[in-house]
């Protein structure tokens, strides 16, 4: 039996953001990852660009982990523009700051990954009170009024006296706590897909949401770019199976010429969508975080976004039971957890799926509505102001 003061289960970047959060908290504090060790501190490209607000890239910089990226692979997000259909007319978000600004940082997420994991476990003070139990599944957790115990896949039992369960939208520690989600799965996929093109994308991210398609172009360092394209799974597993240049082809073609010819650099990537929310984000000495706790759809870039200001929530309230000699898994500490979570994600969570309701709905009616909803929101520069200020999240 190994004893933690507390043991986050999934070395994903929410748990890994913790893991440097409480660092110097004096905690004995295990992460636990299925991914063996080399994986997580090398892990291969996922085609995710992860888009990050100005209170992420501070998130980040206070834990330390923004300064161990590589600056060639940070992509600033200068604007952004939404189009509906064949219609000329795009709604535009601008920085609030002017030229100079910027609505978000595009970084790739095994860079993020990268970044965490060398945070965690190798930067400066070492590893003191953090231990990673690495390329081992969790197999069931049990929690009790005085400890959270976990056994893993090989048998073996860890003990604390808190429980993180970080480990996806999926999560199956979420399940075994008794905390019900709401799942569901939009029978549509993602395909994210790394493009060199011809013409200069401006810093410049387009959203487009025509006849039976998303597609959404993100501007990546040169002229290179993330394309990312939503269309019933069966759609995208047959345009992600073409070879190299006849996928370029097709992108070229879907992007009716936006970036003029795309030329594919990196193979593409597929995610099949579903959102998540969870009844609860607490139990007896137990917390969800991250995708665990809501697992957002991609089109709005949130997911990470709020993952980080979740754990931030939890890592301070923990800092303040540890300063104060108080139990760091009071249930009086997860209500106000929990409480703080649930009210920086539940609107985004809605807001977003009737986005994407909206925007999947391929009725004539429904082409009409987004106009509308379009044209307001250009007619209201205040509202634009707010979108862009969401998006920004300073
Ligand atoms: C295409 C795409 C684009 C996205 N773009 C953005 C964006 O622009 N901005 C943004 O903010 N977010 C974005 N997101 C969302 C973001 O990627 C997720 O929110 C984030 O990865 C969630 O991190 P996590 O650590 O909670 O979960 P995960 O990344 O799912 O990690 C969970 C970890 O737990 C481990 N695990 C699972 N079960 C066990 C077990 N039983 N035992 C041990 N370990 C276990 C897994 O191996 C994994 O390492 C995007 C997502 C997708 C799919």
């Amino acid at each position: 039996m190994m004893d933690h003061d507390v043991v986050v289960i999934g070395g994903g970047p929410a748990g890994l953001a913790l893991a440097c959060s409480l660092r110097g908290t004096g905690l004995r504090i295990a992460v636990v990852e299925r991914q063996p060790a080399d994986v997580l501190a090398n892990p291969p490209s996922d085609g995710r660009e992860i888009a990050l607000t100005h209170r992420a890239v501070r998130l980040l910089q206070e834990m330390g982990a923004w300064q161990h990226l590589d600056p060639a692979m940070i992509a600033p997000l200068r604007a952004a523009r939404v189009l509906n259909g064949r219609s000329p007319f795009a709604l535009s978000f601008d920085p609030a700051g002017g030229a100079q600004d910027w609505l978000g940082q595009l970084v790739p997420n095994h860079h993020l990954r990268r970044a965490l994991y060398r945070t965690a476990f190798e930067a400066g003070d070492g590893p003191a009170g953090l231990e990673l139990v690495a390329g081992v599944a969790v197999d069931r957790v049990r929690t009790g009024l005085a400890a959270a115990r976990v056994t893993l896949a090989d048998g073996r039992e860890l003990r604390s006296r808190l429980l993180v369960a970080a480990d996806s939208r999926f999560s199956k520690v979420r399940e075994q706590l008794g905390i019900t989600a709401s799942i569901n799965r939009l029978g549509r996929s993602m395909m994210v897909c790394r493009v060199a093109h011809d013409r200069d994308h401006g810093g410049v991210a387009t959203e487009w949401f025509d006849h039976g398609q998303t597609i959404a172009l993100l501007p990546l360092p040169g002229r290179t770019s993330s394309i990312v394209l939503t269309l019933p799974a069966g759609e995208i597993e047959r345009i992600a199976s073409l070879d190299r240049a006849a996928l370029g082809a097709e992108l070229t073609m879907r992007s009716a010429g936006w970036l003029g010819r795309c030329t594919v650099v990196e193979d593409p990537h597929v995610y099949p969508l579903a959102t998540t929310f969870a009844q609860h984000f607490a139990a007896t000495r137990a917390a969800l975080i991250g995708d665990a706790a809501v697992g957002m759809h991609p089109v709005t870039a949130h997911g990470f976004n709020l993952g980080l200001q979740g754990q931030a929530t939890l890592a301070r309230l923990i800092r303040e039971a540890v300063s104060a000699g108080r139990d760091i898994a009071s249930a009086l500490l997860l209500r106000r957890y929990e409480a703080a979570h649930r009210l920086a994600t539940r609107p985004l969570y809605t807001g977003t799926n009737l986005l994407v309701r909206l925007y999947t709905d391929d009725r004539p009616l429904a082409g009409v509505a987004r106009h509308a909803v379009l044209r307001a929101g250009a007619r209201l520069p205040l509202a634009r102001q707010l979108i862009s200020r969401s998006l920004m999240q300073r």
